[in-house]
């Protein structure tokens, strides 16, 4: 049976994403800005929580990890960060793995929003989850990393199966793709998609997943073509 994704809306503009394996009914919630509306999302389905994935310590993504495992009893995984995710089980890394039922979800090191970011790829079931590295049209700013190492992320994130469901931290779509436009003008591929988002965000509908193949085309952080370029387009889209 295929995992079946939710979402609860936090904070202003984030998302908690909740997976769930109805073969081994485990319920995996990635990034839990909040208890609360994860609780609620998952009770409202039946779902018991049995993991927290962490893609990154911002607080915006931890800071629903201590209440959802004091009312579930639930493991929490993560990135090293240099211990500040101090509610972390079990620290994971480039080349080791998570797992969902008989799904595993391979982690990939991305530093350069944090110093530990990572995602969590998982081949089965063509997904990931990118935290605040990757997002539709964007990427995260580069609060601890530099523009190289984005660039380094971008190549790991591009060689992910085009047909990858990538599930980001923010719904920042819009915004992106506003920049995404000025960017990268003649590119039609982004004219077109912000047709959709607009609409869907008009009918305040979430504009994620996207996927690997949507963003080798509209991505203008994936799409640079040097380190030099990424790093313009990072300060450009500060000041945007
Ligand atoms: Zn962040």
């Amino acid at each position: 049976m295929a995992l079946e994704v939710a979402w609860a809306p936090a904070l202003r503009d984030n998302y908690i994403w909740l997976l769930h394996d109805p073969e081994s009914e485990e319920t995996v919630v990635v990034d839990p800005s909040e208890a609360a509306p994860a609780l609620a999302a998952t009770e409202a389905r039946g779902w018991t929580i049995t993991q927290v994935w962490n893609t990154h310590w911002h607080p915006d993504h931890t800071g629903g990890n201590a209440a959802i495992k004091a009312a579930t009893g639930c493991a929490i995984t993560g990135p090293a960060e240099s211990g500040r995710i101090p509610t972390l089980d079990r620290v994971v890394g480039e080349g080791e793995a998570a797992a969902i039922g008989g799904y595993e979800a391979r982690v990939l090191d991305i530093p350069a929003h944090t110093s530990g970011h990572i995602a969590f790829h998982l081949p089965e079931a063509a997904m990931a989850f990118t935290g605040d590295t990757l997002f539709a049209m964007g990427c995260g700013r580069l609060f601890e990393g530099s523009a190289a190492d984005m660039f380094a992320a971008m190549r790991k994130l591009e060689a992910l199966p085009p047909e990858t469901r990538v599930y980001c931290g923010h719904e920042y779509t819009q915004a992106n793709g506003r920049y995404a436009l000025v960017a990268d003008p003649e590119n039609q591929a982004i004219v077109e998609r912000m047709r959709e988002v607009d609409a869907l965000r008009e009918r305040g509908e979430a504009t994620l997943p996207t996927t690997i193949a949507l963003e080798r085309a509209t991505n203008p952080f994936m799409r640079a073509a040097s380190v030099e370029e990424l790093a313009a387009r990072r300060a450009a889209k500060d000041a945007f």
